[in-house]
Parts: structure tokens; C-alpha cells; sequence
């Protein structure tokens, strides 16, 4: 038996051009003496453009679909070009271009003649894009003299055929990861994996959602029980709030798994929303860095009882939700009535993340609305139905928030001139939630930031407030 592994994922933006591949070397080189697996999403804007190019194919437009994955593959060989060194590498690279060029080609043509199903061809398309970012970075790894070797994710992360969004079986998942992994790291070799990319039981390609190279990271990790998972970002860690919106939020040092995953959950894209559960269920600590200032602590995703509780951690949020208002003074008191709701969000495969419920009324909101006109057809029966489009949730995270005196006063204070539309706490201990128009959102979220963090800061003394590096 060895020393458990340390897993490494890197995000498309710690590898968007030619220098953000040497510093992914230069930290992998100095954590070489670990066990070490390397999981790597797709170069920026690779994704995207991939999708583009099955949606183009898929009303018909084959040329453009091409053209704008031949951007991408240039910008491959481009960096191949002032990566790779040796003849053998730059051949083996220019060969895997070359595939993925005659594949995707083929792909766009049978997605224009409506051949096959589109998820299953849009999934095999995408999956180019962590095929390729995967296979170049264990070549430029093996340049700077680590013992990188590329496999498959495809051969390990085994999934249900729902494409484009599919779900891990666990069991198989670490019997093929074992199978795979296990004899690499014996031989002292690093592992290089594309996240996001899976395989169904029968073979076909399927991936894990957008964002879901992170869960691909955590789903290795509990498969080999991994010492850390470290998720290596453009960021200094988890921020105290969306960086686009407050910049200057500050690094988070410690939270808990809760934290995390009710952050994720409420919009923070740092992290997919699923990367926790494995990491938990294994106890596994996950860390977040910032693939461009290494040396800077970041964020350290522990056990509930390791973070620091009774503190306002992180705010969220997120836009383009919907709220559904359900009113009935005949039935909602009536056994059974919330059952007969969720069953009809439940069928139609709608996620309701937040609900608050008087005598007379139910009010919920939903993040995926498309499917929400046939929805309202089935709860129109069940009484009286108004929808706010264009709403946001704002979500006030922090182990321990539901005991801690003052919170919600301070919160509301801040944004007593912003309508809200629908709070709920309790439901978890650790967060405070509620909706607005999403056209308050950033107003609020910056409000919320000043007065959560930044006034909170001048009335502490510096030696008390959460060190940005402990
Ligand atoms: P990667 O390509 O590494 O997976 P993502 O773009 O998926 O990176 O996630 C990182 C981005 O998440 C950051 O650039 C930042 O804009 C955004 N973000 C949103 N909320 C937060 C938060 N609370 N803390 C850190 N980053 C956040
Ligand atoms: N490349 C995928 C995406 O853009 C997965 C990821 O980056 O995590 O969604
Ligand atoms: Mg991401």
C-alpha cells in the first residue's frame, strides 16, 4: 500500500494560452514528490465554442460550425508549438489534433442530417475539448521532466445515459478508477485526466453538466480515497462574495463542507454544486487555490466542526430565477396539498431551490424555467398562479447564522429600500435566503458586502478579524 494521492484540477482559465501551461507545471513540480493526479478542463472558451459549433451544425450551418472549431485547434497547436520540444511529443500532439479535426467534421455532418439523437452527438462533440487540453498538458508536463501520462476520464467516470447532465454511479465509477489509476501511480507516473467527460455503461460519451471538471476532481478523489483535492482556479479561493460584483472580496480561509456546498448550490461558480458530496462522504479536505499567485493560501474546505462558526462567510447569488406564487384558500390547509405541488414540479423535472408558505399561499422559485409553461398548465389546477420573472436569490452563508443574534437585522437594514420578495431561513441553519428583482441584485450584494464585511472590519480590531492566510 502507498501514501494516499493528492488530486490537482485545473480550470480552463489556469490554462487559456502557452504561459498558463508553464505555471500549471511549475505547481505541479513542486508537489512532485506526492502522489499526484492532474485533472484538467477544457482550454477557455473551448467549451463554448464546441457547443456553438453542434447548435450551428444542428440548424444546418456545417461550414461555420468547422470554422469555429478550427480557431480552437489553432490555438492547441499554437501552444503546442512553443511548448513541446521533442519530435516525438509535437508529432504525437499534431496526430491527436488531426483526429479531433476529422471527428468533429464528421460529427457536425451527422448532426446536420439529424442521423442520431443530439445530446449524444453534442456530448461526443464537447468531450473534444478536455480530450485535447488533457492530452497537451501531459505532454508539456513531460517536457518540464514529470512523469505525466494521459488517460482516458471516459475509461474511469462510468455514469446513467442522461447526456449532457449525467449522474455517477458510484460503484463502478471507483472500480474502473482503481483499475486504471492505481497501477499508474505504482509505476510513479501522474496521471493526466480531462474532467467533465464521462462514459455510460455502454460506452457513449456523456458529461457532467457545465462546470463539472470540479466534480470529476472530487469523484477521483473519493474513488482513491485522495489525501486532498485541490481545485486550482483564477481566483484567490472562495471570496466572501462574487468577484465581478464586489472586487474587493477577500479569500475565505477556512469554511465547512455545508458552506461550501449551499454556496455553490446559491450561484458561486467557483465551485460545481456537486463536488462536495464526495469529498464528504470520504472526508476528504478540499482546497481551493489560485493557479496565478500559488503561493497564497486560499480556501480550505473542511469538516463543520473545523471552520470557525457564528460567521457571516460568504454572500450569494444568482440571477434569471423565477418565482412561482400558488395561492388557494380551498386546499392549501388540506392533507396532501404540498405533496400534489412537488409532484408536479417533480414529474416535469423542475429544481426548486427555495419555498415559503403562509395559510394561503405557497411561493417557490425556480432557476430553470423552460420547461415552466407546461408546468403552470398541471398547477393551475391546484389554485390561483402568478410568476415574477427576472428575479434573483441573495444567500447569506455562515455555519451557526441561525443562532447568531442580528443578522437579519443587519442584512435587512443595509437593503430596507429593496423590495423582497420571499425569505426563507431555517430550513438550514447555516444560510439566509431571499429573492429580489434581479435588477437590485448587484446594488444589494454590494450593500450586503459593505455591511457584513467591510464595516464589520473597521469596528474589529486587526488582530481579530479573519486572516486572509492563517
Ligand atoms: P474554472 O475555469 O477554474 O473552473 P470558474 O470560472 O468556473 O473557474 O470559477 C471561477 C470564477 O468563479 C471566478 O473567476 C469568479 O468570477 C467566480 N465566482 C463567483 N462567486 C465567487 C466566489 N464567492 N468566490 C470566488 N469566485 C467566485
Ligand atoms: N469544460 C467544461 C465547461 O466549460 C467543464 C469545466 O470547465 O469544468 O463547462
Ligand atoms: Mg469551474
Amino acid at each position: 500500500m502507498f501514501d494516499r494521492p493528492t488530486i490537482m484540477k485545473f480550470g480552463g482559465t489556469s490554462i487559456e494560452d502557452a504561459d498558463a501551461f508553464t505555471r500549471v507545471a511549475r505547481i505541479v513540480q513542486m508537489q512532485q514528490d506526492t502522489l499526484l493526479i492532474v485533472i484538467v478542463s477544457a482550454m477557455s472558451r473551448v467549451t463554448d465554442a464546441l457547443l456553438a459549433g453542434a447548435q450551428g451544425a444542428a440548424e444546418g450551418d456545417v461550414y461555420n460550425a468547422i470554422k469555429g472549431v478550427e480557431e480552437q485547434l489553432a490555438r492547441h497547436a499554437d501552444i503546442a508549438a512553443q511548448q513541446l520540444k521533442s519530435t516525438q511529443e509535437i508529432h504525437a500532439f499534431q496526430e491527436a489534433i488531426e483526429r479531433a479535426r476529422r471527428e468533429l467534421s464528421d460529427l457536425f455532418h451527422t448532426i446536420a442530417a439529424r442521423l442520431m439523437p443530439f445530446p449524444f452527438l453534442q456530448d461526443v462533440v464537447v468531450s473534444h475539448g478536455e480530450r485535447l487540453s488533457a492530452a497537451l498538458l501531459a505532454g508539456v508536463l513531460r517536457e518540464h521532466e514529470l512523469p505525466a501520462s494521459y488517460v482516458d476520464a471516459r475509461r474511469c467516470i462510468v455514469t446513467n445515459d442522461e447526456h449532457t447532465r449525467a449522474t455517477p454511479l458510484a460503484k463502478e465509477t471507483n472500480q474502473h478508477t482503481r483499475k486504471e489509476l492505481l497501477p499508474l501511480l505504482e509505476a510513479a507516473q501522474i496521471p493526466v485526466l480531462g474532467g467533465f467527460i464521462a462514459a455510460s455503461r455502454d460506452g457513449s460519451t456523456t458529461t457532467l453538466g457545465r462546470g463539472g471538471s470540479d466534480y470529476t476532481a472530487a469523484l477521483i478523489g473519493a474513488a482513491l480515497d485522495a489525501r486532498e483535492i485541490q481545485i486550482w482556479t483564477d481566483v484567490a479561493g472562495v471570496l466572501t462574495a462574487d468577484p465581478r460584483v464586489v472586487p474587493n472580496a477577500r479569500t475565505v480561509p477556512r469554511m465547512s463542507y455545508r458552506e461550501a456546498a449551499e454556496l455553490a448550490y446559491f450561484g458561486a461558480k467557483v465551485l460545481h454544486p456537486k463536488t462536495i458530496q464526495p469529498a464528504v462522504d470520504s472526508s476528504i479536505h478540499v482546497r481551493i487555490c489560485n493557479s496565478r499567485a500559488p503561493e497564497k493560501a486560499g480556501t480550505i474546505v473542511c469538516a463543520a466542526t473545523e471552520a470557525a462558526p457564528h460567521t457571516v462567510k460568504a454572500i450569494a447569488h444568482k440571477t434569471g430565477v423565477v418565482l412561482v406564487h400558488i395561492t388557494s384558500t380551498r386546499r392549501l390547509g388540506t392533507h396532501g396539498f404540498l405533496h400534489s405541488l412537488f409532484e408536479i414540479f417533480d414529474r416535469h423535472k423542475i429544481v426548486v431551490d427555495v419555498v415559503a408558505t403562509s395559510e394561503v399561499s405557497v411561493s417557490l422559485s425556480v432557476e430553470d424555467s423552460r420547461a415552466l409553461p407546461a408546468v403552470l398548465k398541471d398547477v393551475e389546477a391546484l389554485g390561483t398562479v402568478t410568476i415574477d420573472e427576472r428575479q434573483a436569490i441573495i444567500c447569506i452563508i455562515g455555519e451557526g447564522l441561525r443562532e447568531t443574534p442580528g443578522v437579519a437585522a443587519r442584512v435587512f437594514n443595509s437593503i430596507s429600500d429593496i423590495n423582497i420578495a420571499l425569505i426563507s431561513q431555517g430550513a438550514s441553519s447555516i444560510n439566509l435566503t431571499f429573492a429580489i428583482a434581479e435588477s437590485s441584485a448587484r446594488e444589494a450584494v454590494m450593500r450586503l458586502h459593505e455591511a457584513l464585511f467591510e464595516q464589520e472590519d473597521e469596528a474589529t480590531p486587526a488582530n481579530n478579524r479573519q486572516a486572509a492566510h492563517p
